[in-house]
């Protein structure tokens, strides 16, 4: 059990460009501004359509990302039954309801029946569920049943830590901004001194979120 950092990006622009209905956003964007009683015409927002459009490319490139390519054949063949954390995972997605962003970090643990999956993946996965529209349940939910249904482990567990700018911009129920949700299968559910442990390994010396 360490705490493993990772920097590699899955996004490709180039393919998820290619996905995207990009003019039709640009079109989308330019008429938010009018809406507003904005001028598109002036500099700082000539190219803001195409720039938003361009951001969108990325910042959705999930819907696009294929989950088998994602993992690739970083799926090992080990004799390794102890509980694997990966911990800390900076994420960053947007709500479905306001398409602002929400941010944090995912911890996930599983334990192995035979197969692992190579560590660099975890991330790869998390930014596949978080690069779409979501609420912050349903990501959850899809990063753990995706390892399940890669690695058919004795167990995983997910749990993620978020901030909504929904809740922090808008200012209301402030308190709620912070909002951690988590997806439990197998022997995490089952057994509370397994889920325990990987709960009390998540908390030990992580610092509160925050901006
Ligand atoms: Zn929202």
């Amino acid at each position: 059990m360490e705490h493993i950092e990772f920097d590699d990006n899955l996004f490709d622009e180039r393919l998820a460009g290619e996905k995207n209905d990009t003019p039709a956003i640009q079109e989308a964007v330019l008429r938010i501004l009018q809406a507003v009683g904005e001028n598109p015409e002036r500099d700082g927002l000539k190219r803001t359509p195409e720039r938003v459009a361009r951001m969108y490319a990325e910042l959705l490139s999930g819907y696009h990302t294929d989950p088998n390519a994602v993992v690739n054949d970083a799926i090992f063949e080990v004799k390794y039954d102890e509980m694997v954390i990966v911990r800390d995972v900076e994420f960053y997605s947007l709500c479905e309801h306001h398409l602002l962003p929400f941010m944090g970090r995912v911890h996930v643990a599983y334990i192995p029946d035979g197969k692992v999956l190579g560590l660099s993946k975890i991330p790869r996965i998390v930014d596949l569920f978080a690069r779409r529209l979501q609420v912050q349940e349903r990501m959850t939910r899809q990063i753990a049943d995706l390892i399940r249904d890669l690695l058919h482990p004795q167990g995983v567990a997910v749990v993620v830590e978020g901030l909504h700018m929904c809740m922090m911009m808008r200012g209301v129920q402030k308190h709620n901004a912070r909002m951690t949700t988590s997806a439990m299968h197998g022997a995490f559910r089952a057994n509370l001194a397994t889920r325990q442990e990987f709960l009390e390994n998540i908390g030990r010396g992580a610092s509160p979120l925050q901006i």
